[in-house]
C-alpha cells in the first residue's frame, strides 16, 4: 500500500491518505443506504452553512459510524466514510460511477489501529482501538446531546443540543486532536532521560541504544522478570543487570550496562518501574551513559530495536551523531509494535 501526499486547495490543508486504489476496493453502498435524509437543522447551521444530513445521532447515548459505509452529504457530492485502515475520511463522490475520488479530509490516523468511530453521550467524537483505548477525538466532551452533520460542501461539524445547537467542532481547517497512545511492551529505562548518544545497528556491531544520562540517575526495569547481577569489567559491560522477561508466553531479556552500582539483587523478582541499578561508566565507556538492549530468547539472541518496543518518552534528542534515528523513532513514536512481528532487529 503507497501513501500519497495531496494539498487540498479548498481546505488548504496538507494530509496524508491512503492512495486511490485502496480508496476503491470500500464498496459502495447503493444509493439511499445511507443515514442521511433527516437532516436536523440547527441554529447556527441554518445561519451559516451549507445544507447538513445528520450522520449519527448521540441524543440517547453512543452512535457509533458503520466502518466501510460511505456517509453522503445531502448533494452527494461528498461522502464521509471511517476506513478499514483506522483513518475518517471525507472524498469528492462521483454519484453516478458510485466511487470515492479525491480526499479533501482526514482525521491523520491511518495505521493507528483505529476500529471504531463513535459519537459518544458525552458529546465527544472518538475514535478508538480495538483493545478500547482512545486514538482521537474531537475535545467536545460536556456538550452532551449531539449529533454529527455532514453538509453539502464536505464539512463534518458536531452540533449539541444542550449547546443551544452551537457547533462544537468542525472539520474546517481542524484534523481533530491525536491522542499519543503508549502500547508498547517496555517502558523507557531511565524516564528523566532523553539523549540518545548511540543509535541502535549504528554500524559498528552496536545492538543496542545509548542514552546519556549523568552519573547515578535512576536505572528502571523496563517490565517485570528476574534479575540477573554481574560486576566488574566483563568485557567491556562493567557493572550490568540482565532481566529475564516472558512477555506473551516467549522470552525476552533487557541488558542494562555501564551502571555504576547495581540496587538489586541478584535472583530478585522486578515489576516494570522498579529501580535496578543507576548510571555509571563502567566497562568500556568513554562517559556516563546506559548501554540499553533487547535480546529475543537469551542473551545472545536477535536484538530488537529500543526505539521501537519501549514507550519513548516525549522529546528525545540526538546528542551526537544519529539525528537520523532519532528523527525517525521520534515519527513513529504513536505506533504500536508488538514483539511478535519482528520487524525492528537485528543480528
Ligand atoms: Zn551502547
Ligand atoms: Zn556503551
Amino acid at each position: 500500500m503507497k501513501n500519497t501526499t495531496f494539498t487540498s486547495a479548498k481546505k488548504k490543508v496538507i494530509t496524508t491518505l491512503t492512495a486511490a486504489s485502496c480508496i476503491l476496493s470500500v464498496s459502495a453502498p447503493a444509493l439511499g443506504s445511507t443515514a442521511i435524509g433527516n437532516a436536523i437543522f440547527g441554529n447556527s447551521i441554518v445561519a451559516s452553512a451549507a445544507s447538513a444530513g445528520t450522520v449519527v445521532d448521540a441524543k440517547n447515548g453512543n452512535a457509533d459510524l458503520v466502518p466501510g459505509r460511505f456517509y453522503k452529504s445531502p448533494n452527494q457530492n461528498y461522502v464521509l466514510v471511517f476506513q478499514g485502515d483506522g483513518n475518517l475520511v471525507v472524498y469528492h463522490y462521483n454519484k453516478s460511477t458510485g466511487k470515492a475520488y479525491s480526499p479533501t479530509w482526514s482525521s491523520q490516523t491511518e495505521n493507528r489501529g483505529g476500529t471504531k468511530c463513535v459519537l459518544q453521550g458525552d458529546g465527544n467524537f472518538v475514535i478508538y482501538r480495538k483493545d478500547g483505548k482512545a486514538i482521537w477525538n474531537t475535545r467536545t466532551n460536556g456538550k452532551k446531546g449531539a449529533y454529527l452533520t455532514f453538509s453539502d460542501d464536505g464539512e463534518i461539524r458536531v452540533v449539541s443540543r444542550n449547546a443551544n445547537y452551537a457547533t462544537t467542532w468542525s472539520s474546517r481547517n481542524n484534523h481533530g486532536y491525536a491522542i499519543e497512545v503508549a502500547d508498547r511492551p517496555f517502558i523507557w529505562p531511565v524516564p528523566d532521560c532523553k539523549a540518545i548518544s548511540s543509535a541502535f545497528n549504528d554500524g559498528r556491531n552496536h545492538g543496542a541504544i545509548d542514552i546519556a544520562a549523568a552519573s547515578g540517575t535512576s536505572v528502571k526495569a523496563a517490565a517485570g522478570g528476574t534479575v540477573q547481577t554481574y560486576y566488574g569489567y566483563n568485557g567491556g559491560a562493567g557493572n550490568y543487570v540482565v532481566i529475564t522477561h516472558n512477555i506473551n508466553g516467549a522470552t525476552y531479556l533487557t541488558v542494562y550496562m555501564h551502571l555504576s552500582s547495581i540496587t538489586v539483587a541478584n535472583g530478585a523478582t522486578v515489576s516494570a518501574g522498579t529501580e535496578i541499578g543507576k548510571v555509571g561508566s563502567t566497562g568500556n565507556s568513554t562517559g556516563p551513559h546506559l548501554d540499553f538492549s533487547i535480546r529475543e530468547g537469551s542473551y545472545y539472541g536477535t536484538r530488537l530495536d529500543p526505539g521501537y518496543y519501549t514507550n519513548l518518552p516525549a522529546g528525545l534528542y540526538n546528542c551526537t551523531n544519529c539525528a537520523n534515528y532519532v528523527n525517525e523513532i521520534n515519527a513513529n513514536r504513536n505506533k504500536s509494535y508488538t514483539l511478535s512481528s519482528h520487524t525492528h532487529s537485528n543480528y
